[in-house]
């Protein structure tokens, strides 16, 4: 099954030990090609709110547990199924579906503290044996998996229900990543009841539709054992200071999953309705904002940003939204202003710096735009944004050395190693071996090569 599923198999096999479990450098391995086949089987969510929403919790989670053998990738589908999966080697996948069901940041923070734990404990691994291959066929079988709508409308139904029972994680490996989980997300800061909370929300899901039994739901079974064990670890860890943000993003996130899904006009009328109806709530003008700045009605949206911004000063996310619209507006001052005031009250928010690097390039200021993205990429160096619009800008400077430089790190985001390589060595040739970016580059190509040894 896994054969049909994925092409080139053999290349799949031949580099893999057939005896003893995968190491943690086949794990990583495992993990790229199992990204590099997921691009061609899913579409994911491409935006910068969504991206950086997700990868904050991942990261901030991982920042509790003390290194980690992996560099974690985050990832989100576009696609209404209630669902979320990890792969060996540091890849996490979030479905829409599952996002737009949680009814808190600490909920989707309960789903990744559990993943990561899989991740980290080498479930899968240990799941399946001593035996390398079959590793992989589970990995396979995750891109088979499905929930019964999903898999009716892919076709697929009997294999996808095989497919999702075979991957199902043991109950005790289930009850390990529900211990784990519990505590590092409760030691990043978020409100351990969330991970209790989706729980229930998934045994909502199941008693709303008992024949459509969600595929998170079958390959990470719930039973009362799983819900008892997690409310234990929760009364273990006593009062526990959660320090979740002040205002939770979950709400904004949902609305640009519905944006992305071309229900603007739905969502705008929605809003109006609330902004009626509770005239207090800063939140529902800044939804009702955003919905309308996708439509492209500036001025109802710039009138309910600032409605919000009266009614709540301390939300970053809010400074920001509004600066990009007037960045959009041509009103590159004032763009200026807000984001400068998303970036003081949250410095080491990437998003701030690659808005203002939007901002400086429509201001045609390339060298300030490449300042400001170079700080977006330092603050999270696995986001492909920042380095795709670096490779751009320098092409635009001239600077070819350092755009094929960038133009490859961005290739190497997306695990397309042949093209990185071969823009690595353009760079190289243009910058010299002997700068300090040309070192660089050649640095990673010699890496890059021996991973493929
Ligand atoms: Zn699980």
């Amino acid at each position: 099954m896994t054969c049909l599923l994925i092409t080139g198999c053999a290349s799949y096999r031949s580099p893999l030990p057939s005896v003893s479990p995968p190491g943690e450098d086949e794990e990583t391995r495992i993990s790229r090609e199992f990204r590099r086949e997921a691009k061609k089987h899913f579409t994911y969510i491409n935006n910068p709110e969504i991206e950086r929403y997700i990868e904050r919790i991942g990261q901030r989670i991982l920042s509790a547990m003390g290194p980690q053998p992996f560099d974690y990738r985050f990832f989100v589908i576009a696609d209404p199924q209630l669902n979320a999966f990890a792969v060996p080697g540091g890849s996490v996948f979030f479905y829409s579906g599952l996002i737009e069901r949680a009814k808190s940041t600490s909920e989707i923070a309960g789903v990744m503290g559990h993943e990561i734990v899989h991740i980290k404990g080498r479930h899968m691994a240990r799941q399946s044996g001593p035996d390398a291959i079959s590793l992989l066929s589970l990995v396979g079988m995750l891109l088979l998996a499905r929930s019964g709508a999903g898999a009716q409308a892919a076709g697929v139904v009997g294999q996808a229900v095989s497919a999702t029972r075979q991957i199902a994680y043991s109950r005790q490996l289930e009850m390990e990543a529900d211990t784990l989980g519990v505590r590092y997300m409760t030691a990043a800061g978020y409100d351990p009841a969330g991970s209790l909370g989706f729980l229930k929300t998934l045994d909502q899901e199941r008693s709303l539709n008992p024949i459509d039994v969600p595929a998170y739901m079958m390959t990470h079974p719930i039973t009362q054992e799983r819900v008892a064990n997690v409310q234990l670890v929760i009364r273990s860890l006593g009062d526990v200071q959660s320090k979740s943000e002040v205002f939770d993003q979950l709400k904004k996130i949902q609305v640009l999953i519905r944006l992305a899904r071309q229900e603007t006009d739905k969502v705008i009328d929605e809003f109006q309705k609330l902004v009626a109806q509770t005239p207090g709530d800063s939140a529902a003008f800044h939804l009702l904002a955003l919905a309308q700045h996708h439509k492209g009605q500036m001025s109802q949206a710039k009138a309910n940003y600032e409605k919000a911004l009266k009614l709540n000063q301390e939300d970053a996310g809010l400074y920001r939204d509004l600066g990009r619209l007037y960045t959009d507006s041509g009103d590159f001052g004032a763009a200026r202003s807000m984001l400068d005031k998303a970036s003081s009250m949250e410095p080491k928010e990437p998003l701030n710096y690659f808005y203002l690097g939007e901002l400086l390039e429509k201001e045609n200021d390339l060298r300030a735009a490449a300042g400001a993205y170079l700080n977006a990429q330092q603050l999270s160096p696995f986001w492909d944004k920042p380095p795709a619009r670096l490779g751009t800008i320098y092409g635009n400077l001239d600077r070819l050395g350092d755009a094929y430089y960038y133009r490859a790190r961005f290739l190497l985001l997306q695990d397309e190693d042949e093209r990185a390589m071969a823009d690595l060595e353009k760079a190289i040739k243009i910058l010299g071996e002997n700068s300090a970016r040309g070192q660089t580059a050649k640095d990673e190509l010699n890496n890059l090569r021996a991973r493929r040894r």
